[in-house]
């Protein structure tokens, strides 16, 4: 068994994924690990994801929605601008963006000209006069019909993705544009048992393994990163003075060597 990032050899581990019911494999070389035979996910979608990871209620969902409070999401817009070589009116494909998260912040600060978001899930959807939702798996798009795309974004979408090669093989389709993405970083411990055994992850990346795996695809990097989340926080609750105080003076987030998240902008 080889390692789909580096090709070389893989070693089953201790951890068995829970949801996939099968082994994660380590690969020493590139640092990354792997489950090996994909699995059908549809009905593990369509009936638990949303309301198992993504929010706990549909008060919250309402809220966001409505972006009645600061966006928790603001620090992924700063570091697109500050390394992603930005202008306004640019046309955004979100892959996976559920109701418009991050729509929401560009809205207000970048004006995108167009914005599609891929989102099978149909409650989701709203209406604006520059939003567009496209309720398919991304997989069952052809994705020629987007035309003059300038960024691809993807949060928390790349680690479900079994074919991760013919994934960044089929976005080149759509170049020149840039790609934008978070996954979670598994060179921190606590991350990498989450992913390894409680989420539909089939892969597990670190730094390293993802810049040899653009790299192998041609992708030029403008900038990849380690975050560790400050005004936010998946393990550590952040009081809400505190939270919102962090929020307006910007600081979100850190750069951190062992941070939780991973984050990159490539272009095509
Ligand atoms: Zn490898």
């Amino acid at each position: 068994m080889n390692c789909s990032i580096c090709q070389a050899e893989l070693k089953k581990t201790e951890y068995k994924n829970k949801i996939f019911g099968e082994d994660n494999y380590y690969c020493k070389s590139c640092d990354s690990y792997h489950i090996i035979n994909e699995k059908d996910t549809s009905e593990y979608y369509a009936a638990e994801y949303h309301s198992k990871f993504s929010y706990n209620n549909f008060f919250s969902v309402l809220i966001n929605k409505l972006s009645l409070v600061s966006n928790r999401t603001a620090g992924r817009f700063d570091f697109l601008s500050k390394y992603g070589n930005i202008t306004k009116y640019l046309n955004f494909l979100e892959i996976g963006g559920t109701f418009g998260e991050f729509y929401n912040i560009a809205q207000k600060k970048n004006s995108p000209k167009l914005y599609i978001i891929v989102e099978p899930d149909k409650k989701f959807n709203r209406k604006k006069k520059n939003l567009k939702f496209e309720n398919k798996l991304f997989e069952n798009i052809d994705i020629q019909k987007f035309k003059d795309i300038d960024i691809i974004l993807m949060f928390h979408v790349f680690e479900h993705i079994f074919d991760i090669n013919g994934f960044l093989e089929t976005l080149k389709l759509l170049k020149p544009v840039k790609f934008y993405f978070e996954v979670p970083n598994c060179t921190n411990e606590k991350v990498k048992i989450e992913s390894l055994l409680n989420n539909p992850h089939y892969h597990h990346f670190s730094k390293k393994s993802l810049e040899i795996l653009f790299q192998k695809h041609n992708y030029k990097l403008l900038k990849i990163e380690t975050i560790e989340p400050q005004s936010y926080h998946p393990y550590k609750k952040i009081g809400r003075i505190r939270r919102y105080k962090l929020r307006i003076s910007g600081k979100n987030e850190i750069f951190n060597e062992n941070g939780i998240y991973l984050r990159g902008i490539y272009t095509i």
